[in-house]
């Protein structure tokens, strides 16, 4: 028998050890024998496993206080506590900011306008944000284990940002300067990536493998996550969707291209057509708050004009749907705060256009974990990056 080489053994070790941690994560309170039972390990390695996170602080145990005779179980826990990670949501108009838990609870929050898009400012503004949340996570064993920032741009494999449009941002390694600036690791992602991450992990799409999360604001982002995995693209820019055409004689877009679809379906789209329709008197300035407040009171001008939005949301849907046949597509950002208005178009496009398997085999929902949803996803990417880091969860 051909004998296992020292790196084999510590790959073996390192894989045993995550799925022992996981099965704490996901399953606890667990006892020893059942870890065995369910992961097919035998109790020895369970046993080591167990020890070294205890260790570390991972994993605490209670000896169980009921018991039906014999031996009191000891239960085992994951300790949610041992550290904190911080998610930012860096909006073109505003910087949201999270402390959670290493299970994405959400420990504190800190929430500011931005006045300006000049990057040396915003910068200082974030290193504010930053700061007051880091003051405010409780004392752990590992203390802010990383920094996550959902970023409206394009992103590239090394987390610099090629091009923010609507921030006017062109290369710039915030990363580095960031992490410079506090010594705490710190992970960049595109906004409409971090919503879907927040999503898959923690909100509507928890369990689903296979789904597309719209991200509908000023303008239309995407996040695609394929087989459990966020695609990403050879360079890191992909699910630049909002820039397909569905018109092709429509009027140029900034892109470059023709009839995208968020000159259609996004915030931009939606205020310019509300506008236009002279929705409300004062229609120099109309903002989402005041549709929304007209919505509600049922100024029939503004609901046509959400009805048209929907169907146009819808068929970039179709699209989606025919091209990746997901389980369920998320629909995020600023607009899903329409949702009760612009559902009913959106199913009556999707009904007219697609094909049975696919109407029947996709689920359309709004975000649920909404405002937050980026910010999250940020702080579960510095999360996993932190597990991996320390070897409990494999690359
Ligand atoms: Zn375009």
């Amino acid at each position: 028998m051909q004998k296992l080489k020292t790196g084999d053994q510590n790959l073996v070790k390192q894989m045993n050890k995550s799925i022992v941690f996981h099965t704490i994560q996901k399953k606890g309170p667990i006892s020893r024998a059942q870890i065995s039972k369910l992961t097919g390990l035998n109790k020895a390695t369970v046993s080591t496993m167990v020890s070294e996170m205890i260790d570390e602080s991972f994993v605490y145990e209670i000896e169980a206080t009921q018991s039906s005779g014999g031996r009191k179980p000891v239960m085992l826990y994951f300790n949610n506590h041992a550290g904190y990670s911080i998610g930012i949501d860096l909006g073109v108009n505003y910087i949201l900011g999270l402390l959670t838990d290493l299970n994405g609870n959400i420990i504190e929050e800190v929430s500011q306008d931005l006045t300006t898009i000049q990057y040396g400012d915003v910068k200082q503004q974030l290193y504010a944000v930053i700061q007051t949340l880091i003051n405010k996570a409780p004392d752990s064993p590992y203390g802010v284990i990383g920094i996550g920032i959902g970023v409206p741009g394009n992103i590239n494999h090394e987390e610099t940002i090629i091009l923010a449009p609507n921030l006017k941002w062109e290369h710039k390694d915030l990363k580095t300067e960031v992490q410079n600036e506090f010594y705490i690791p710190v992970k960049i992602q595109n906004e409409a990536n971090s919503g879907a991450i927040g999503e898959h992990i923690y909100g509507a799409g928890r369990n689903i493998s296979n789904l597309i999360y719209v991200s509908i604001g000023i303008g239309i982002g995407t996040g695609i996550i394929i087989q459990g995995n966020l695609y990403t693209g050879t360079s890191g820019i992909s699910g630049e969707m909002g820039h397909f055409t569905i018109d092709a004689n429509g009027r140029k877009c900034r892109c470059g291209n023709n009839g995208c679809w968020e000159l259609y379906a996004s915030e931009n789209a939606l205020l310019e057509h509300a506008k236009k329709q002279k929705v409300l008197e004062e229609t120099n300035a109309i903002t989402l708050k005041q549709l929304s407040t007209e919505a509600q009171m049922g100024n029939k001008k503004v609901l046509q004009v959400l009805h048209t939005l929907g169907e146009n949301i819808g068929i970039g849907l179709t699209n989606i749907i025919n091209t990746f046949n997901p389980q369920m597509i998320i629909i995020g950002n600023r607009l899903s705060q329409f949702s009760s208005w612009i559902s009913n178009p959106i199913h009556n496009v999707l009904d007219e256009r697609l094909s049975y398997y696919h109407k029947e085999n996709t689920d359309i929902n709004f975000s649920i974990l909404g405002k937050h949803s980026i910010a999250l996803g940020a702080a579960s990417i510095s999360i996993s990056h932190f597990f991996k880091e320390n070897k409990l969860e494999n690359e």
